[in-house]
């Protein structure tokens, strides 16, 4: 058995209290409050490897991994140290650094499926600026997206769908205007029928379609490669760019992401996380040819303050140059199928509904019972409250996941098979709990499991 210790939260329920009259909900960003899972925040301190320290001195075996963007693990020497080493020379100019050119040259040169390159400080920012790329390119207005897929909080995508096959997009925001929402049509992933009826209902109107080609946001909804390479001929036939989201399947699945994992070339992808070894990085990139519609070289405006930023551009470099060494992801990827599939044989084994799903370095959790799950609209929303149940179990025992079950876990290069193998355990003791309850569960508000709280 792992070890069982309720933890304590008292300096992290002080601090909470204190940030609840600074911020709204206490955070900043809507899910980190815990609302899908029981109990409060947990402020953290530290992060080293695979491990987190939150303000009471709780450790953790850490799967969250900033959501993604730690796939070396916390704290990682060479990262740090190049930034330290950067920073020595100031913080920001707001001009063109070397470092802007090196951090370019080692994504370009390393990735045949993008020629040019433009940094932001966030994913959103990202695909923003590739939405307007496209709008501009292509001269078009509408956008299509998956219902399921995330794309950041940027108006434009703010949208889910309606009843119907293929529908205008209603917001899922309150402060997105309606006629925004009426420009971005959502389908189903996963659904051909409706992806041709949208181009058939608004032929030569889409400019572009968005999909993440590897949905990681609303749990993990692998797609067919069929799908996606069916997306790409329709998207070519119709004169409609492919944008592929990467912002977490970039430098995740593959070092070129899911284009190269599926060898599907898109017409312009996004980046973010990885990117930025942990500080605030995203890019998009494209052909040159498209890139060039860029301001200043072409009409399509985008800029920011502190794109490019010397400290979070050394990050980046830190920490793509670990992921080109030989062996890197083939590594990462094995570590990860031996966990998984160790505990679907457990959970096997012993009958019970869990199903999990992965991809290189991410996996989920689906309790479900589905075998696989590839829509949304798959996903039952009472199945989470097993997920709030084994995340209370999980912390207890030493083991931090994301507080919500939409969202995916991340194996990072420092989880060991040693800490695995532990966290595991802690797993395996977690089901049984979930699957055999002896008493009630723990006290909390009711499951608000609405797939609208997003990091
Ligand atoms: C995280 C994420 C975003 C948003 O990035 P931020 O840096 O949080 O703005 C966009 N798209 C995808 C696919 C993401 O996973």
């Amino acid at each position: 058995m792992s070890e069982i210790k309720e933890i304590s939260r008292e300096r992290s329920n002080e601090l909470y209290a204190k940030a609840k009259t600074f911020f709204p909900g206490g955070v900043n960003s809507p899910v980190r409050a815990f609302k899908s899972v029981y109990g409060t925040p947990l402020f953290i301190k530290k992060g080293d490897g695979a491990y987190l320290w939150d303000a009471d001195d709780n450790q953790f075996i850490d799967f969250c991994c900033s959501w993604g963007p730690l796939i070396l693990g916390h704290n990682h020497p060479a990262v740090r140290e190049k930034v330290i080493e950067v920073m020595q020379n100031g913080m920001s100019f707001g001009a063109p650094t070397a470092l802007e050119n090196e951090l370019a040259e080692l994504i370009l040169s390393n990735n045949p499926f993008i020629e040019k390159i433009r940094f932001t400080s966030s994913g959103t920012e990202a695909v923003m600026s590739a939405i307007r790329l496209a709008r501009g390119y292509t001269g078009r207005n509408k956008i299509l997206k998956f219902e399921g897929c995330y794309h950041g909080h940027t108006d434009a995508l703010l949208v889910k769908a309606g009843s119907g096959l293929v529908t205008f997009g209603e917001t899922s925001s309150a402060g997105v205007p309606k006629s925004f929402a009426e420009e971005t049509i959502v389908i189903a992933l996963d659904d051909r029928e409706a992806l041709t009826k949208a181009f058939t209902d608004f032929k030569d109107q889409i400019a572009a379609v968005i999909i993440e080609p590897v949905p990681a946001n609303n749990g993990l909804l692998l797609q067919h490669k069929e799908f996606l390479q069916f997306l790409r001929d329709e998207c070519t036939a119709n004169g409609t760019l492919l944008i592929f989201d990467e912002v977490i399947s970039g430098f995740r699945v593959s070092f070129t992401g899911a284009a190269g994992h599926y060898q599907i070339q898109p017409d312009i992808i996004t980046y973010g996380k990885i990117i930025g070894g942990g500080l605030p990085v995203g890019a998009y990139g494209a052909s040159a040819q498209i890139m060039s519609n860029i301001s200043p070289e072409g009409p399509v405006y985008q800029a920011g303050t502190l794109s490019g930023n010397p400290v979070a551009m050394a990050a980046g470099i830190a920490q793509l140059s670990q992921l080109l060494k030989p062996g890197f992801y083939e590594e990462l990827a094995q570590k990860t199928t031996s966990f998984v599939n160790d505990i679907v044989a457990f959970a096997s084994e012993r009958g019970y509904p869990v199903h999990l799903t992965q991809i290189g370095s991410i996996f989920w959790f689906a309790f479900d019972t589905k075998d696989i799950t590839r829509k949304a609209e798959d996903i039952d929303p009472k199945s989470m409250d097993k997920f709030k149940q084994m995340h209370f179990e999980l912390l207890n025992r030493g083991v931090y996941f994301g507080p919500s079950g939409y969202e995916v876990g991340f194996v990072s290069a420092a989880h060991t098979t040693e800490i695995l193998d532990q966290a595991k355990q802690a797993i395996f003791d977690s089901l049984d709990v979930v699957f055999n309850p002896t008493q009630p569960s723990p006290g909390g508000r009711a499951l608000e499991s609405q797939n609208d709280f997003r990091e």
